[in-house]
């Protein structure tokens, strides 16, 4: 029975382990074969099921940008992801709280994941970090990372946890495993996810050892805060680290498998190129297959459609990403054309005078109006909200239907052929 979240009881004294909900994940059906770390599920939350594998469309600021969250759960999003780093700035959890949690802010009532702010307070520190983690340096359709704006400057990194100043207003902020937690609690989502230290691809291994250490000591303390004073059912997810380490990696998925976390996400660095992102992905749910077979694993950040196919082909269940979103809002959208990475920059020049369709046999939203892209390129081009919003519903529905399509194949066992046809450039 869920528990109302707009009174997450923050004083409470550490629940019985009984209380947690240890089974919050249910495997429905298993990949064929060589694809057996595939799985269709369904975790179950205080705000209803998630259904497995999916995507996770970002609601960074407590909006998914321009659209309505009756129309992204139309879509078929049965989750959104909400930034702690972003939200304990701007307005403020305690200011959230006062409204009854994210839910009831954002008028979004089913399961909502937050991140833990780590990414965000790291890529301050190492600099261009979050350009560097994704592999997506200097491209187009990048925001600026948080680091970069005026005021935002990182103070100390601590074995306590991290100060910083807020981008808002420079003041001086403090981040650690605990306020991450505190935070994510008085946000009253239903996933949180636990404070790491994100390590850049370019360190050393020594380094990269050393900061995986830190993120398993601050596994440990998050753990302990969330069982003291966090709502009951609050789900966590502990992350592993580890960069491109193959021996370091393994070893993190067995220190968060044994952990009390409910969940398990892969984080971090996950290599310079695809190939090398595959690779990381692929050592981490072998072993996690291993040794926490039953609970939920989400991939952090990761979302282009081929990357999608892989992931789910090695046993992801749920991804988050803010590229299909933030690649609509700079004109681009998803084409089911694999040799143009599955996307089409409508600002460009060449499609003033065309009057195809957004994009051939697509039954989204967007796509129902038979705009052209002559008409896109012209909204695109000169940032009308209207032209924002279409590419944002017709990307968002493209992942869905990605997503919908893959968790299907699973169930029917023909996971092996909805891959090839989408690989292929079948629409999804
Ligand atoms: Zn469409």
């Amino acid at each position: 029975m869920p528990v109302d979240p707009a009174a997450p009881s923050l004083d409470a004294p550490p629940r019985p382990a009984a209380e947690r909900p240890r089974r919050a994940f249910r495997i429905e059906a298993t990949g064929e074969d060589d694809l057996h770390r595939a799985r269709a599920g369904v975790i179950e939350t205080a705000h209803g099921p998630i259904r497995t594998p999916t995507f996770v469309p970002l609601a960074t600021k407590a909006t998914v940008r321009t659209l309505l969250p009756a129309e992204v759960a139309e879509l078929g999003f049965d989750i959104v992801l909400g930034n702690t780093f972003h939200l304990m700035l701007q307005p403020g959890h305690e200011l959230i709280r006062h409204h009854g949690g994210l839910h009831r802010f954002m008028g979004w009532d089913g399961p909502i994941i937050t991140d833990s702010g780590g990414f965000q307070v790291f890529s301050m520190g190492h600099g261009t970090v979050a350009d560097e983690i994704k592999g997506r340096r200097g491209r187009k359709g990048q925001d600026a990372p948080a680091g970069s704006r005026s005021h935002a400057r990182i103070e100390s990194i601590e074995e306590e946890g991290v100060a910083f100043r807020s981008y808002v207003d420079g003041s001086r902020r403090f981040l650690s495993p605990e306020t991450s937690m505190e935070v994510q609690a008085a946000l009253g989502t239903d996933l949180a996810v636990v404070f790491d230290e994100c390590t850049p691809f370019n360190v050393e291994r020594d380094y990269t050892a050393r900061s995986t250490e830190r993120t398993h000591r601050w596994l440990e303390r998050c753990l302990t805060w969330h069982e003291r004073h966090a709502p009951g059912w609050q789900l966590v997810y502990g992350i592993v680290q580890g960069g491109v380490y193959d021996d370091l990696r393994r070893e993190a998925c067995q220190v968060v498998a044994a952990s009390r976390c409910d969940a398990i996400a892969i984080g971090g660095s996950l290599g310079a190129h695809k190939d090398q992102m595959y690779e990381v992905v692929d050592w981490s749910t072998a072993e996690l297959h291993r040794a926490a077979p039953d609970k939920p694993r989400h991939l952090l950040g990761i979302g282009d459609i081929d990357d999608l196919v892989r992931g789910v082909e090695l046993g992801i269940d749920t991804f988050d990403c803010a590229m299909p979103t933030r690649i609509a809002r700079h004109g681009m959208v998803l084409v089911p054309e694999p040799d143009r990475r599955w996307r089409v920059d409508l600002t460009q020049a060449r499609w003033a005078t065309s009057d195809e369709p957004l994009c051939d046999g697509c039954p989204c939203p967007a796509c129902a109006h038979g705009f052209t892209r002559g008409y896109l390129h012209y909204l695109l081009r000169h940032r009308e909200l209207t032209g924002m919003r279409l590419a944002t519903q017709h990307n968002l529905a493209f992942v869905a239907r990605t997503m919908a399509g893959l968790r299907r194949a699973i169930v029917d066992g023909r996971l092996a052929e909805e891959a090839a046809e989408l690989r292929a450039g079948r629409l999804p």
